[in-house]
């Protein structure tokens, strides 16, 4: 396949090079994202050949072969990296490493306010909470819908976070990106084709945080992206959360080296998802770190003030000590990798906790790899 770049996305630039390139070839689709157009086309001709019948391309415009399934999100034709400004305070994709945490899902006003007060207070920038939940059993608990979504929507408000919370289907994206800053699409609707085209062309461009596959490829996680940015929204966040395992003691198998992989593969910002990787909270602390030090933007992690008492996903829950715990932990990790961590407000985050003890906040497991009343998807064998 062959893209024109062109760095002003001016409508007569644009239909001149789509003329142009129809000439040649057969014209796929032309897409703006940001101030930059994009023509992509197929043809017979060579590169070389190409840039002759091409010539000259509006100022500024490169004529690109990208021979991979996914084209937009790739590094070939944005070589930098994506940073993607939520407010005036938090870009994701910079220097700053940035961290989403909160519940699995939202129960009451109280347990999502009791837990944003404090994982504010130990540095995180974003406050996670599922109003709409895919669960493994129709008969399990399906979260709270729209009027989980207004608890966490004026909660992060009123704590100073961003929100992210999931929308499963297309209905529910246009409620989903009014209520909060991030629309999470998960791993169970990661290669759900009409849904990421329905969430590309939505005229918010509200900022998606994509998660991968549970069996994806990263070509395939990296395509699926494509359908979200081919619809003009080039506000898309990464999410590595672990694919099919065979290990008995982590839920899914989270590769640390995808993340420089893919940092090599696409501009796009990399978050990980310690927790669901996990599946219990004694791993997450390692593996949080593990994804700062291998080149992550930021992390996704669930947190709980009565973890034995969530109704969902308890077991891979920090409890908001080992939440503040962790993110000092992180706080001076960054600064040796060139990243820094907000700082936290509560004066308890100043111990510097080893990371061993860390990892001692084990939850109770059952024999092999069922994670009692996780999400799981091994929940299907059982
Ligand atoms: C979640 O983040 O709430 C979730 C269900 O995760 P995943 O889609 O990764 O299983
Ligand atoms: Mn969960």
């Amino acid at each position: 396949m062959f893209v024109v770049r062109l760095p002003d996305a001016r409508s007569e630039d644009t239909q001149r090079v789509e003329a142009l390139t129809s000439k040649h070839g057969t014209l796929i689709r032309s897409v703006r994202l940001g101030e930059s157009a994009f023509v992509l086309f197929r043809s017979e001709e060579s590169l070389v050949t190409l840039s002759d019948s091409l010539a000259p391309l509006p100022k500024g415009g490169t004529l690109l072969q990208v021979d991979t399934p996914y084209v937009l999100s790739s590094r070939e034709i944005l070589p930098g990296r994506t940073r993607l400004t939520l407010n005036e305070d938090v870009v994701i994709g910079g220097e700053e490493f940035v961290v989403m945490a909160g519940p699995c899902t939202v129960e009451t006003e109280t347990q999502v306010a009791t837990i944003a007060k404090s994982v504010g207070d130990s540095g995180a920038r974003i406050l996670r909470g599922g109003a709409f939940k895919p669960r493994t059993s129709p008969f399990s608990f399906q979260g709270r819908g729209l009027e989980g979504l207004d608890i966490l929507s004026h909660v992060g408000r009123h704590a100073g976070l961003l929100q992210v919370s999931e929308a499963m289907c297309e209905e529910e994206v246009g409620d989903v990106a009014a209520a909060v800053d991030i629309l999470q699409v998960g791993m169970r609707n990661g290669l759900n084709y009409s849904l990421l085209e329905a969430i590309g062309r939505h005229p918010d461009r509200p900022t998606v945080l994509l998660k991968r596959g549970i069996g994806s490829t990263l070509e395939e996680f990296l395509a699926a992206a494509d359908y979200i940015l081919a619809g003009g929204n080039p506000n898309v966040i990464l999410c590595l959360r672990g694919t099919v395992d065979f290990s008995k003691h982590s839920r899914s198998a989270l590769n640390v080296a995808d993340i420089p992989a893919l940092r090599q593969m696409t501009h796009l910002p990399i978050v990980v998802d310690p927790s669901h990787a996990a599946g219990h909270r004694d791993l997450v602390p390692a593996m949080s770190a593990a994804s700062l030090v291998a080149g992550a933007d930021g992390l996704l992690i669930e947190v709980h003030h009565e973890p034995d008492m969530a109704w969902v996903d308890g077991p891979q829950s920090l409890t908001l000590q080992g939440f503040a715990h962790l993110m000092n932990r992180l706080r001076a990790l960054a600064p040796a990798i060139g990243r820094w961590v907000a700082p936290g407000k509560a004066r308890e985050t100043t111990v510097l906790h080893p990371m061993e003890e860390l990892s001692l906040e084990k939850a109770p497991r059952e024999e092999g790899n069922q994670a009692n009343g996780n999400e799981s998807h091994e929940e299907l064998q059982a």
